[in-house]
Protein backbone atom coordinates (compact mmCIF):
# COMPACT_ATOMS: atom_id res chain seq x y z
CA UNK A 1 0.00 0.00 0.00
CA UNK A 2 1.07 3.65 -1.10
CA UNK A 3 1.32 6.75 1.88
CA UNK A 4 -1.68 7.48 3.17
CA UNK A 5 -1.34 11.30 2.46
CA UNK A 6 -3.65 13.03 4.66
CA UNK A 7 -2.79 16.89 4.49
CA UNK A 8 -4.99 19.86 4.51
CA UNK A 9 -3.72 20.48 1.11
CA UNK A 10 -2.49 19.35 -1.08
CA UNK A 11 -4.53 16.07 -1.09
CA UNK A 12 -4.20 13.05 -3.14
CA UNK A 13 -4.98 12.64 -6.71
CA UNK A 14 -7.70 10.27 -8.21
CA UNK A 15 -6.11 8.06 -10.92
CA UNK A 16 -8.80 9.56 -13.19
CA UNK A 17 -7.02 12.72 -12.41
CA UNK A 18 -3.50 11.65 -12.83
CA UNK A 19 -4.69 9.60 -15.68
CA UNK A 20 -6.02 13.03 -17.44
CA UNK A 21 -2.91 14.83 -16.99
CA UNK A 22 -1.18 12.68 -19.45
CA UNK A 23 -3.68 14.30 -22.44
CA UNK A 24 -1.30 15.95 -25.39
CA UNK A 25 -1.20 19.66 -25.95
CA UNK A 26 -3.38 21.55 -27.87
CA UNK A 27 -3.85 24.68 -29.31
CA UNK A 28 -5.26 26.87 -26.42
CA UNK A 29 -6.89 28.99 -29.19
CA UNK A 30 -8.05 26.06 -30.56
CA UNK A 31 -12.05 24.13 -30.63
CA UNK A 32 -10.52 21.74 -27.82
CA UNK A 33 -9.49 23.95 -25.42
CA UNK A 34 -12.61 26.03 -26.08
CA UNK A 35 -14.61 23.52 -25.45
CA UNK A 36 -13.17 22.21 -22.72
CA UNK A 37 -12.89 25.27 -20.64
CA UNK A 38 -16.30 26.36 -20.99
CA UNK A 39 -18.00 23.26 -19.81
CA UNK A 40 -15.26 23.48 -16.94
CA UNK A 41 -16.92 26.96 -16.26
CA UNK A 42 -20.20 25.81 -16.67
CA UNK A 43 -19.32 22.66 -14.11
CA UNK A 44 -17.90 25.04 -11.69
CA UNK A 45 -20.81 26.81 -11.99
CA UNK A 46 -23.25 24.18 -10.84
CA UNK A 47 -20.80 23.00 -7.90
CA UNK A 48 -20.58 26.83 -6.93
CA UNK A 49 -24.53 26.93 -6.65
CA UNK A 50 -24.25 30.24 -9.01
CA UNK A 51 -25.70 31.48 -12.08
CA UNK A 52 -23.06 34.19 -12.01
CA UNK A 53 -18.95 33.99 -13.22
CA UNK A 54 -16.48 31.63 -12.27
CA UNK A 55 -13.25 32.09 -13.87
CA UNK A 56 -10.10 29.75 -13.33
CA UNK A 57 -6.23 31.01 -13.21
CA UNK A 58 -2.78 29.64 -13.34
CA UNK A 59 -2.04 30.52 -9.79
CA UNK A 60 -2.43 29.26 -6.26
CA UNK A 61 -4.81 29.99 -3.64
CA UNK A 62 -3.20 33.10 -2.40
CA UNK A 63 -3.90 34.27 -5.68
CA UNK A 64 -7.10 35.04 -4.81
CA UNK A 65 -6.57 37.66 -2.06
CA UNK A 66 -4.65 40.05 -4.37
CA UNK A 67 -7.57 39.11 -7.47
CA UNK A 68 -10.12 40.21 -4.65
CA UNK A 69 -8.63 43.46 -3.97
CA UNK A 70 -7.54 44.91 -6.98
CA UNK A 71 -10.84 44.52 -8.35
CA UNK A 72 -13.17 45.37 -5.84
CA UNK A 73 -11.47 47.67 -3.75
CA UNK A 74 -8.81 50.99 -4.33
CA UNK A 75 -6.16 52.06 -1.86
CA UNK A 76 -7.74 53.71 1.02
CA UNK A 77 -10.93 51.63 1.19
CA UNK A 78 -11.65 50.57 4.76
CA UNK A 79 -12.68 46.73 4.89
CA UNK A 80 -13.12 44.86 7.84
CA UNK A 81 -11.26 41.58 8.16
CA UNK A 82 -12.40 38.82 10.18
CA UNK A 83 -9.14 36.76 11.62
CA UNK A 84 -9.65 33.20 12.92
CA UNK A 85 -6.22 31.95 12.21
CA UNK A 86 -3.40 31.85 10.32
CA UNK A 87 -4.97 32.31 6.62
CA UNK A 88 -7.20 35.02 8.23
CA UNK A 89 -3.96 37.11 9.03
CA UNK A 90 -2.72 36.47 5.93
CA UNK A 91 -5.62 37.47 3.95
CA UNK A 92 -5.62 40.55 6.18
CA UNK A 93 -1.42 41.39 5.48
CA UNK A 94 -2.54 41.19 1.60
CA UNK A 95 -5.20 43.93 2.29
CA UNK A 96 -2.53 46.27 4.15
CA UNK A 97 0.20 45.51 1.69
CA UNK A 98 -2.52 47.00 -0.55
CA UNK A 99 -2.87 49.89 1.56
CA UNK A 100 -6.36 49.17 2.40
CA UNK A 101 -7.99 50.88 5.53
CA UNK A 102 -7.50 47.55 7.52
CA UNK A 103 -10.14 47.12 10.44
CA UNK A 104 -9.77 43.68 12.37
CA UNK A 105 -12.13 41.15 14.32
CA UNK A 106 -9.64 39.10 15.80
CA UNK A 107 -10.99 35.70 16.99
CA UNK A 108 -9.61 33.14 19.27
CA UNK A 109 -7.68 30.63 17.51
CA UNK A 110 -9.93 27.10 17.39
CA UNK A 111 -12.85 29.39 17.82
CA UNK A 112 -15.57 30.94 15.09
CA UNK A 113 -16.26 34.16 14.19
CA UNK A 114 -19.99 34.01 15.29
CA UNK A 115 -22.74 36.26 13.54
CA UNK A 116 -22.98 38.21 16.44
CA UNK A 117 -19.27 39.18 16.65
CA UNK A 118 -19.67 40.38 12.72
CA UNK A 119 -23.14 42.49 13.73
CA UNK A 120 -21.04 43.95 16.43
CA UNK A 121 -17.80 44.79 14.25
CA UNK A 122 -20.16 46.22 11.36
CA UNK A 123 -21.97 48.93 13.91
CA UNK A 124 -18.49 49.95 15.10
CA UNK A 125 -16.87 50.20 11.52
CA UNK A 126 -20.29 50.94 9.72
CA UNK A 127 -18.31 52.58 6.49
CA UNK A 128 -16.53 49.23 5.38
CA UNK A 129 -16.95 48.78 1.87
CA UNK A 130 -16.17 44.85 1.80
CA UNK A 131 -15.88 42.19 4.79
CA UNK A 132 -12.76 39.89 4.20
CA UNK A 133 -13.68 36.03 5.51
CA UNK A 134 -12.06 33.37 5.93
CA UNK A 135 -14.97 30.24 5.27
CA UNK A 136 -13.24 27.06 6.10
CA UNK A 137 -10.19 28.04 8.21
CA UNK A 138 -7.74 25.45 7.33
CA UNK A 139 -5.13 26.24 10.27
CA UNK A 140 -7.29 25.80 12.86
CA UNK A 141 -9.72 23.59 11.82
CA UNK A 142 -12.76 26.04 12.13
CA UNK A 143 -15.71 26.42 9.57
CA UNK A 144 -17.24 30.16 10.11
CA UNK A 145 -21.06 30.10 9.98
CA UNK A 146 -20.37 31.70 6.30
CA UNK A 147 -24.23 31.79 5.25
CA UNK A 148 -25.17 33.93 8.79
CA UNK A 149 -22.39 36.13 8.54
CA UNK A 150 -22.67 36.30 5.14
CA UNK A 151 -26.69 37.66 5.39
CA UNK A 152 -25.25 40.36 8.39
CA UNK A 153 -22.89 42.06 5.90
CA UNK A 154 -25.29 41.94 2.75
CA UNK A 155 -28.15 43.76 5.64
CA UNK A 156 -25.24 45.94 6.22
CA UNK A 157 -24.59 46.97 2.30
CA UNK A 158 -20.75 45.69 2.27
CA UNK A 159 -19.35 43.20 -0.23
CA UNK A 160 -18.75 39.46 1.03
CA UNK A 161 -15.69 38.82 -0.01
CA UNK A 162 -14.96 34.79 0.87
CA UNK A 163 -11.87 32.35 0.96
CA UNK A 164 -13.00 29.40 0.30
CA UNK A 165 -9.86 27.61 -0.61
CA UNK A 166 -10.17 24.90 1.94
CA UNK A 167 -14.22 24.15 1.45
CA UNK A 168 -15.27 24.57 -2.07
CA UNK A 169 -16.15 21.57 -3.72
CA UNK A 170 -16.07 19.41 0.25
CA UNK A 171 -18.59 21.61 1.70
CA UNK A 172 -21.64 23.24 1.03
CA UNK A 173 -21.17 26.62 -0.30
CA UNK A 174 -24.15 28.51 -1.82
CA UNK A 175 -22.89 31.29 -3.46
CA UNK A 176 -25.44 32.64 -4.95
CA UNK A 177 -28.30 32.05 -1.67
CA UNK A 178 -26.30 32.81 0.45
CA UNK A 179 -25.54 35.97 -1.56
CA UNK A 180 -21.57 35.81 -1.66
CA UNK A 181 -20.16 38.26 -3.83
CA UNK A 182 -16.34 36.71 -4.85
CA UNK A 183 -15.76 33.48 -3.42
CA UNK A 184 -12.08 32.07 -4.35
CA UNK A 185 -10.30 28.39 -4.02
CA UNK A 186 -7.33 26.41 -5.02
CA UNK A 187 -7.17 23.29 -6.61
CA UNK A 188 -4.93 21.14 -4.16
CA UNK A 189 -7.57 21.05 -1.47
CA UNK A 190 -10.95 19.73 -1.95
CA UNK A 191 -10.56 19.88 -5.75
CA UNK A 192 -8.22 16.58 -5.78
CA UNK A 193 -6.05 18.41 -8.43
CA UNK A 194 -2.24 19.31 -7.87
CA UNK A 195 -1.69 22.88 -7.03
CA UNK A 196 -1.70 25.81 -9.40
CA UNK A 197 -5.40 26.43 -10.47
CA UNK A 198 -7.06 29.50 -8.36
CA UNK A 199 -10.82 29.29 -9.19
CA UNK A 200 -13.06 32.47 -8.40
CA UNK A 201 -16.63 33.28 -8.33
CA UNK A 202 -17.73 36.22 -8.98
CA UNK A 203 -21.31 37.69 -8.39
CA UNK A 204 -23.46 40.73 -9.78
CA UNK A 205 -22.56 43.02 -6.62
CA UNK A 206 -18.88 42.36 -7.38
CA UNK A 207 -19.13 43.69 -11.12
CA UNK A 208 -20.79 46.77 -9.71
CA UNK A 209 -17.69 47.16 -7.33
CA UNK A 210 -15.20 46.14 -10.46
CA UNK A 211 -16.74 49.60 -11.95
CA UNK A 212 -14.90 51.78 -9.68
CA UNK A 213 -12.52 50.41 -7.92
CA UNK A 214 -9.03 51.97 -9.05
CA UNK A 215 -5.98 49.75 -8.55
CA UNK A 216 -4.30 48.78 -11.32
CA UNK A 217 -4.52 45.47 -12.86
CA UNK A 218 -3.28 43.37 -15.54
CA UNK A 219 -2.84 39.53 -14.63
CA UNK A 220 -5.71 39.82 -12.66
CA UNK A 221 -8.14 41.72 -14.30
CA UNK A 222 -11.58 39.89 -14.06
CA UNK A 223 -12.83 42.53 -17.45
CA UNK A 224 -10.39 39.98 -19.59
CA UNK A 225 -10.88 37.18 -17.64
CA UNK A 226 -15.00 37.69 -18.98
CA UNK A 227 -14.08 38.71 -21.95
CA UNK A 228 -11.96 35.97 -23.08
CA UNK A 229 -13.87 33.34 -21.16
CA UNK A 230 -17.20 34.42 -23.41
CA UNK A 231 -14.65 32.85 -26.29
CA UNK A 232 -13.95 29.86 -24.18
CA UNK A 233 -10.91 30.71 -23.26
CA UNK A 234 -8.46 32.41 -20.98
CA UNK A 235 -6.42 35.45 -21.30
CA UNK A 236 -2.91 34.13 -20.89
CA UNK A 237 -1.76 30.54 -22.33
CA UNK A 238 -4.06 27.84 -20.31
CA UNK A 239 -2.89 25.95 -17.78
CA UNK A 240 -3.77 22.59 -19.90
CA UNK A 241 -2.35 20.18 -18.07
CA UNK A 242 -4.05 21.07 -14.70
CA UNK A 243 -7.27 21.80 -16.71
CA UNK A 244 -7.19 18.22 -18.09
CA UNK A 245 -6.86 17.02 -13.72
CA UNK A 246 -9.88 19.45 -13.13
CA UNK A 247 -11.64 18.08 -15.92
CA UNK A 248 -11.39 14.70 -14.49
CA UNK A 249 -12.07 15.89 -10.96
CA UNK A 250 -15.11 17.52 -11.77
CA UNK A 251 -16.43 15.19 -13.45
CA UNK A 252 -15.77 12.84 -10.06
CA UNK A 253 -17.80 14.85 -7.72
CA UNK A 254 -20.70 15.41 -10.76
CA UNK A 255 -20.86 11.99 -10.53
CA UNK A 256 -20.85 11.26 -6.96
CA UNK A 257 -23.19 14.35 -6.59
CA UNK A 258 -22.56 17.77 -5.37
CA UNK A 259 -24.50 17.29 -2.01
CA UNK A 260 -23.58 13.35 -2.13
CA UNK A 261 -20.07 15.13 -1.80
CA UNK A 262 -21.32 17.10 0.78
CA UNK A 263 -22.55 15.01 3.01
CA UNK A 264 -19.75 12.51 2.14
CA UNK A 265 -17.49 15.24 4.05
CA UNK A 266 -19.56 15.78 6.92
CA UNK A 267 -19.53 12.18 7.65
CA UNK A 268 -16.05 11.97 7.52
CA UNK A 269 -15.45 14.89 9.62
CA UNK A 270 -17.72 13.71 12.36
CA UNK A 271 -16.15 9.96 11.69
CA UNK A 272 -12.56 11.91 12.06
CA UNK A 273 -13.42 13.79 15.52
CA UNK A 274 -15.34 10.72 17.36
CA UNK A 275 -12.17 8.81 16.31
CA UNK A 276 -9.62 11.43 17.62
CA UNK A 277 -11.34 11.72 21.12
CA UNK A 278 -12.44 8.21 21.15
CA UNK A 279 -8.12 7.86 21.80
CA UNK A 280 -7.99 10.27 24.24
CA UNK A 281 -6.82 13.49 22.08
CA UNK A 282 -8.38 16.47 22.15
CA UNK A 283 -9.64 18.67 19.56
CA UNK A 284 -8.48 22.20 18.51
CA UNK A 285 -11.65 23.57 17.02
CA UNK A 286 -14.73 24.55 18.83
CA UNK A 287 -16.90 21.56 18.26
CA UNK A 288 -19.76 23.38 17.27
CA UNK A 289 -17.80 24.76 14.41
CA UNK A 290 -15.70 21.95 13.45
CA UNK A 291 -14.80 21.35 9.62
CA UNK A 292 -15.37 18.88 8.12
CA UNK A 293 -12.24 19.00 5.89
CA UNK A 294 -9.36 19.41 8.28
CA UNK A 295 -9.45 17.89 11.93
CA UNK A 296 -6.94 19.84 13.92
CA UNK A 297 -5.87 17.92 16.88
CA UNK A 298 -4.44 20.22 20.24
CA UNK A 299 -1.16 18.45 21.36
CA UNK A 300 -0.63 18.41 25.68
CA UNK A 301 2.29 21.13 26.30
CA UNK A 302 5.16 18.33 26.22
CA UNK A 303 4.59 16.97 22.90
CA UNK A 304 6.17 18.37 19.72
CA UNK A 305 4.11 17.82 16.46
CA UNK A 306 6.98 17.30 14.68
CA UNK A 307 7.48 14.26 16.97
CA UNK A 308 4.44 13.03 15.93
CA UNK A 309 4.64 13.75 12.00
CA UNK A 310 7.97 11.79 12.51
CA UNK A 311 6.39 8.77 14.04
CA UNK A 312 3.77 8.68 11.87
CA UNK A 313 5.58 8.66 8.68
CA UNK A 314 7.92 6.24 9.93
CA UNK A 315 6.00 3.18 11.28
CA UNK A 316 2.29 4.31 9.48
CA UNK A 317 3.56 5.83 6.31
CA UNK A 318 0.83 8.28 7.35
CA UNK A 319 1.38 12.20 6.19
CA UNK A 320 -0.31 14.46 8.75
CA UNK A 321 0.49 18.11 8.97
CA UNK A 322 1.75 20.31 11.95
CA UNK A 323 -0.01 23.58 12.70
CA UNK A 324 0.47 27.29 11.49
CA UNK A 325 1.59 30.50 13.00
CA UNK A 326 2.55 30.36 16.31
CA UNK A 327 0.70 26.79 17.09
CA UNK A 328 2.84 25.30 14.51
CA UNK A 329 4.54 22.73 16.93
CA UNK A 330 1.09 22.34 19.22
CA UNK A 331 -0.65 20.67 16.57
CA UNK A 332 -1.16 17.82 14.41
CA UNK A 333 -3.84 18.37 11.24
CA UNK A 334 -5.50 15.48 9.42
CA UNK A 335 -6.77 16.45 6.13
CA UNK A 336 -10.21 14.56 4.99
CA UNK A 337 -10.79 16.78 2.19
CA UNK A 338 -11.38 15.49 -1.39
CA UNK A 339 -10.56 12.09 -2.54
CA UNK A 340 -10.51 10.10 1.06
CA UNK A 341 -12.42 7.50 2.76
CA UNK A 342 -13.47 6.40 5.88
CA UNK A 343 -10.69 3.59 5.56
CA UNK A 344 -7.78 5.94 5.08
CA UNK A 345 -9.56 8.33 8.43
CA UNK A 346 -9.40 4.94 10.59
CA UNK A 347 -5.92 3.90 9.62
CA UNK A 348 -4.88 7.78 10.58
CA UNK A 349 -6.81 6.90 14.15
CA UNK A 350 -5.30 3.53 14.81
CA UNK A 351 -1.68 4.66 13.59
CA UNK A 352 -2.07 7.69 16.41
CA UNK A 353 -3.56 5.53 18.60
CA UNK A 354 -0.34 3.34 18.38
CA UNK A 355 2.11 6.71 18.36
CA UNK A 356 0.61 7.92 21.42
CA UNK A 357 2.18 5.50 24.26
CA UNK A 358 5.48 6.02 23.09
CA UNK A 359 5.34 9.96 23.07
CA UNK A 360 3.80 9.55 26.84
CA UNK A 361 0.20 10.99 25.76
CA UNK A 362 -2.00 10.56 28.38
CA UNK A 363 -4.21 7.64 27.13
CA UNK A 364 -8.13 7.65 27.48
CA UNK A 365 -8.73 5.11 30.02
CA UNK A 366 -9.55 1.54 28.47
CA UNK A 367 -9.18 3.09 24.82
CA UNK A 368 -11.06 0.41 23.28
CA UNK A 369 -13.12 3.26 22.10
CA UNK A 370 -11.62 2.50 18.83
CA UNK A 371 -13.96 3.89 15.84
CA UNK A 372 -15.04 1.25 13.35
C1 LIG B 1 -4.40 26.51 1.49
C2 LIG B 1 -5.13 27.75 1.81
C3 LIG B 1 -4.76 29.00 1.26
C4 LIG B 1 -3.53 29.21 0.45
O1 LIG B 1 -3.50 28.50 -0.69
P1 LIG B 1 -2.13 28.40 -1.53
O2 LIG B 1 -2.58 27.54 -2.66
O3 LIG B 1 -1.12 27.78 -0.65
O4 LIG B 1 -1.78 29.76 -1.96
C5 LIG B 1 -5.53 30.09 1.57
N1 LIG B 1 -6.59 30.00 2.36
C6 LIG B 1 -6.97 28.84 2.93
C7 LIG B 1 -8.16 28.81 3.80
C8 LIG B 1 -6.24 27.67 2.66
O5 LIG B 1 -6.61 26.51 3.21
Amino acid sequence: MGVNFRLPGPTPLPPAVLEAMQRPMIPHRGPALKSLYRSILLRLREIHRTDGDVFVWPASGSAGWEAAIVNLLSPGDPVLAVVTGDFGERFARVAEAFKLDVRRLDVEWGRAAEPEQIRAALAAHPDVKAVLLTHNETSTGVTNPLAETSAIVREHGALVVVDAVSSAGGLPLLTDEWGLDFVMSGSQKAWMCPPGLMIAAVGRRAWSAYETASYPRFFWDLESAREFAAEGMTPTTSPLTLLYALDAALDMILEEGVEETWQRHAELGEFTRTGVEGIGLELFADRRYASDTVTAIALPEYISAKSVLVLMRERHAIELQGGQGHLSDRMVRIGHMGWVTASDLEHVIEGLDDVASPLGIPRATGAASRTG
